[in-house]
């Protein structure tokens, strides 16, 4: 999986600088987190349903060959074709071949990041291919030349006033005088320069939420509907997924349905969800000709078995980045890889590597809340932990960090020496805070103090005010 730029840091100062982006990012920070809020709370057995959700999950972890084996016969039972991608390359290679058997000069697509995850659009301009975005996020961050901020929300960066300016830019047939001031004008414009592209497409592809081994099915869940045009209009239907996208029955597809969307965008249900079973039967009224299923490993396999499995239990819901105070600072791009938030500083270093990805572990405050709404109980700042020791272990944290961790670790392990040199510190730094009890710049660590100020210590240290009220309490006892 591609980078698009490593540098976390530079981009993370850019993002918090830039007025519209934090804007922006307000919405995320309420929205999002009201709305989960009220649909969980007004589900009883939500939390019941994410320990089904979780034990699903695992037990298809547990035997993923079997059903991904029993899967593939009932595409191919249903006329499908399914196809195995071990790399991403793979998959690009596969999904260019489809295209080119049908002659294929555009392409629609629903919203998928397993396609930004390889790359698909870049791949098919190169090859002489147009792919058309058909969500609304995409469609705009496609004009703009950019790549998804969220994996649900992909333009959740941008203003309508920043929209406005692309579709005048780009859709220069439509009259100029016309008013686009208002978020259902500008809906209103792409869906009807969208409309004649689905017509126009010869492949239309899509992600898939789930994978059904029962009964061979594709499952998409989109609010537009955008979906389930670009798979049924297309003579063609290509659903391009990860192996670890599969449950075993329609029931268990069901189960977790129920937490997707509330843990979304705090919906009780997506507006469509769909299931795709093959190719369209000669009594079906509309269908694909043909029906191809690329399954991608991409990394996912060499996940089993060691201590980022959990993982794969990973449903794309984004409650995670919903509810991270750092995703809330700097928006999704700074992370420069596909997936952003704390899942994706799970995920990207098992992808890509840690000597590519291993920084993104670091952009946690470690508070917590991802893994208190996951849904699927994954237990995200653990795995951060994982990542970090990895990183550390094989020199690939910066040499401040590991000789401000080695200076820490050195008196940790000697307590008597710690709480000397803490006492005679913390004086110095609690009068260093001033009258205002607040320290505006930390010596060696002015990362900490560059956006905030820093509380000022009390000026005694947790144990001499723990002795202190010892000490109290046996006075008043006496
Ligand atoms: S890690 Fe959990 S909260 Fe984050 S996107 Fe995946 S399922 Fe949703």
């Amino acid at each position: 999986m591609e980078i698009t730029t490593p540098k976390f840091k530079e981009n993370a100062a850019k993002a918090l600088v830039d007025q519209q982006l934090q804007k922006a990012l307000k919405n995320v920070e309420k929205g999002f987190v009201e709305k989960r809020a009220a649909a969980a709370g007004a589900l009883p057995e939500f939390e019941a349903l994410r320990d089904n959700a979780r034990d699903i999950k695992n037990h298809t972890l547990a035997h993923l060959d079997l059903y991904l084996e029993a899967y593939e016969k009932k595409v191919t039972e249903a006329g499908g074709h399914v196809h195995w991608a071990e790399s991403a390359e793979d998959a690009r290679r596969i999904i260019l071949d489809i295209c080119r058997k049908r002659n294929a000069k555009t392409v629609t697509k629903g919203k998928s990041m397993i396609t930004e995850e390889i790359g698909l659009n870049d791949f098919f301009e190169k090859n002489g291919i147009e792919p058309v975005e058909t969500d609304l996020g995409e469609y705009i961050i496609q004009l703009r030349g950019e790549t998804p901020s969220h994996i649900i929300a992909p333009a959740v960066h941008l203003n309508k006033e920043q929209v406005e300016g692309d579709f005048r830019r780009v859709h220069k047939h439509l009259p100029e005088a016309r008013d686009l001031t208002e978020p259902v004008s500008l809906l209103s414009e792409a869906r009807e320069v969208l409309r004649k592209r689905y017509f126009e497409a010869d492949v239309g592809i899509t992600g898939a939420n789930f994978l059904i081994a029962e009964t061979g099915s594709s499952v998409i869940v989109t609010n537009e509907g955008n979906g389930d045009l670009t798979q049924t209009l297309g003579k063609c239907h290509i659903a391009v997924a990860s192996l670890e996208k599969i449950v075993p029955t329609l029931e268990d597809c069901s189960q977790i349905l129920r937490l997707l969307a509330r843990s979304a965008t705090g919906q009780d249900m997506s507006v469509y969800t769909t299931f795709s079973t093959g190719p369209k039967r000669v009594e079906d009224p509309d269908g694909p000709e043909e029906y191809h299923v690329v399954l991608l490993d991409n990394g996912r396999t060499s996940m089993l078995g060691t201590e980022f499995q959990e993982m794969l239990r990973c449903i794309r819901c984004g409650a995670c980045m919903n509810h991270c105070p750092v995703y809330h600072a700097v928006g999704g791009h700074a992370y420069g890889a596909v997936y952003p938030g704390p899942m994706g500083a799970v995920l990207t270093p098992s992808l890509s590597g840690i000597d590519i990805g291993g920084h993104l572990p670091n952009a946690s405050t470690f508070c917590g809340r991802c893994e208190s709404v996951c849904p699927m109980r994954i237990p995200l700042p653990k795995m951060m932990r994982h990542w970090r020791e990895r990183e550390f272990e094989r020199n690939l944290t910066p040499a401040a960090a590991r000789y401000g961790l080695g200076f820490w670790a050195y008196f940790a392990k000697r307590p008597k020496l710690y709480r000397l040199a803490v006492s005679l510190a913390m004086p110095v730094i609690s009068a260093l805070g001033g009258s205002k009890r607040r320290l505006r710049r930390l010596p060696l660590a002015g990362g900490w103090t560059k956006y905030r100020d820093l509380p000022a210590p009390e000026g005694r240290t947790f144990l001499q005010a723990w002795e202190a009220r010892e000490a109290r309490k046996q006075e008043t006892a006496r």
